[in-house]
């Protein structure tokens, strides 16, 4: 059972050949067996889940079924679940219990999804290998015995769904952490245009970056996923009153009978090294796209190179001051010392990890007064002029196509300096600067047997045709990531 997509299972569920206990009870006993070993969860819900599928099945009884009604999902443990304890993975938030809903599970669970549990993910979704977790890394199910990198941050999110311990999931994306994971682990994971999921509710990282999306073994099925999760919502301020996603389920050909696409190639990224295998994969997906009659131009984004610097300052700069709320007064951690200011110091020290305090100390640094000009102010330049690129080089071509990384998952113990994990993010950055949707679908798996991801990037709401072209890429790539096989059994 744990074989079917979302579009399968809901087929299955309407004309009541399965009940969504059932497929629920088949994701609780893949939890069961696999859980531990994937690390894939940080807190499971299992009553919840049974719950929550009992009352999807009254519902299919009753004829008033929901859009995703008994589809068992992970939810990455950056988005507050009400009385379900949500952690950002960090020992700061290890014991927080929420009382109340981010805006995206909530329209999930108005979409009548069932909710196994809370994903693992980098510390406060800061990371690329989801190693940064205070409960430890989660583990790509590709090849287990390996113990290779689910990527990150949305680590926990990817191992659940390609390990077969939930359906589909959600991630959320301020540099690449939807995007990344997924191509490590063969799956569709799908950073939208900001403003088109609320961010309310969900822990944040990097506001004016950070970006809730889906994470699903199709791109049907992610549709579906973002159909639910998006809209506008006036609790946050950054929504957009456009914000509006609808499918059915079935993303529609771009191409194909007299069609005609432009599919922009960034220049700049030709100069960037990545591997044969990403290389021959990559080429090999863009003669099928000009096969089935797409044109393909070169199109030049200037600045993109130069994305990475400017994230790296808008990050943590925006991290430390949203961060700043973790001061043991409120909520969260409190470790006691000699004072309130003792206090403070004390509790955020013992409570961060490593990684989350060096971004604190580089925002704080790139934000004082003798720094915001030099550093602060350049990155925003910078950002500004890579947005500006991207709207002229989508006035040359419709949609644009690049790698989602250089080369296939790493194993967890690989011992990487903070810069060399930072440029793991070279492909994913500069499109969260510019706020601009962007998939990443898997393009074939290397000589080494793991999936490559590539990317489907388009102008701000073309959200509908970057899962269209997409959907060409997964059906001429053609690789198989049913977690049975996945897990060799
Ligand atoms: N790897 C990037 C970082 O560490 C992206 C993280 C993300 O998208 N949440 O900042």
């Amino acid at each position: 059972m744990i074989n079917l997509t979302i579009k399968e299972a809901l087929e299955k569920l309407k004309n009541r050949s399965i009940s969504a206990t059932e497929l629920t009870r088949a994701y609780l006993e893949r939890i069961e067996k696999y859980g531990s070993a994937l690390n894939c969860y940080i807190t499971t819900t299992p009553e919840r889940a049974l719950k929550d599928a009992a009352e999807s099945d009254e519902r299919y009884k009753n004829g008033n079924s929901l859009p995703l009604d008994g589809m068992p999902i992970a939810m990455k443990d950056l988005f507050a679940t009400r009385g379900i304890r949500t952690t950002a993975a960090s020992r700061m938030l290890e014991n927080f219990v929420p009382h109340y809903e981010s805006t995206v599970s909530q329209n999930l669970i108005n979409a009548g999804t069932v909710l196994l549990g809370k994903a693992n993910l980098d510390e406060f979704a800061m990371g690329t290998f989801s190693k940064t977790s205070f409960f430890g890394a989660p583990v790509n199910p590709w090849q287990i015995e390996k113990h290779l990198t689910a990527g990150g941050s949305s680590g926990g999110s990817t191992s659940s769904v390609a390990g077969g311990l939930a359906i589909a999931a959600t991630g959320t994306d301020t540099g690449g952490s939807i995007r990344f994971p997924s191509a490590m682990t063969g799956l569709v994971g799908m950073k939208p245009t900001y403003g088109l999921c609320s961010r309310w509710g969900c822990i944040a990282f990097a506001s004016s970056l950070d970006t809730p999306g889906p994470i699903a073994r199709t791109v049907d099925d992610a549709a579906l996923m973002l159909s639910a999760m998006a809209g506008h919502d006036d609790k946050d301020s950054t929504s957009s009153p456009e914000a509006h996603f609808d499918s059915d389920g079935n993303v529609q050909p771009i191409l194909g009978d007299g069609k005609k696409l432009k599919v922009g190639i960034i220049k700049e990224f030709n100069s960037v090294k990545i591997s044969d295998d990403m290389k021959n994969l990559f080429e090999k997906r863009i003669a099928d796209l000009k096969s089935m009659g797409a044109e393909i131009v070169e199109v030049s984004i200037p600045n993109i190179l130069d994305a990475l610097a400017a994230y790296y300052i808008i990050a943590p700069a925006e991290a430390s001051s949203n961060l700043a709320r973790y001061d043991g007064m409120r909520y969260g951690l409190r470790v006691e010392g000699d004072g309130p200011y003792d206090t403070y110091k004390k509790t955020r020290a013992a409570g961060f990890g490593e990684e989350v305090q060096r971004r604190m100390l580089i925002g704080t640094a790139v934000l004082s007064s003798e720094s915001y000009e030099v550093y602060f102010m350049q990155a925003a330049r910078v950002r500004r002029m890579i947005s500006d690129s991207f709207k002229t080089a989508f006035e040359q071509c419709d949609l644009i196509v690049c790698p989602a990384s250089a080369g296939t998952a790493m194993p967890l113990d690989s011992d990487l300096t903070p810069l060399e994990y930072y440029a793991l993010d070279l492909f994913t950055v500069a499109m969260n600067l510019a706020g601009v949707p962007a998939v990443s679908v898997p393009c074939g798996l290397a000589q080494n047997g793991l999936p490559l991801g590539m990317q489907v990037v388009g102008p701000r709401f073309a959200d509908m045709r970057v899962l269209q072209l997409a959907k060409h890429i997964e059906t001429s790539a053609n690789i198989d990531n049913r977690p049975t096989t996945i897990m060799g059994e």
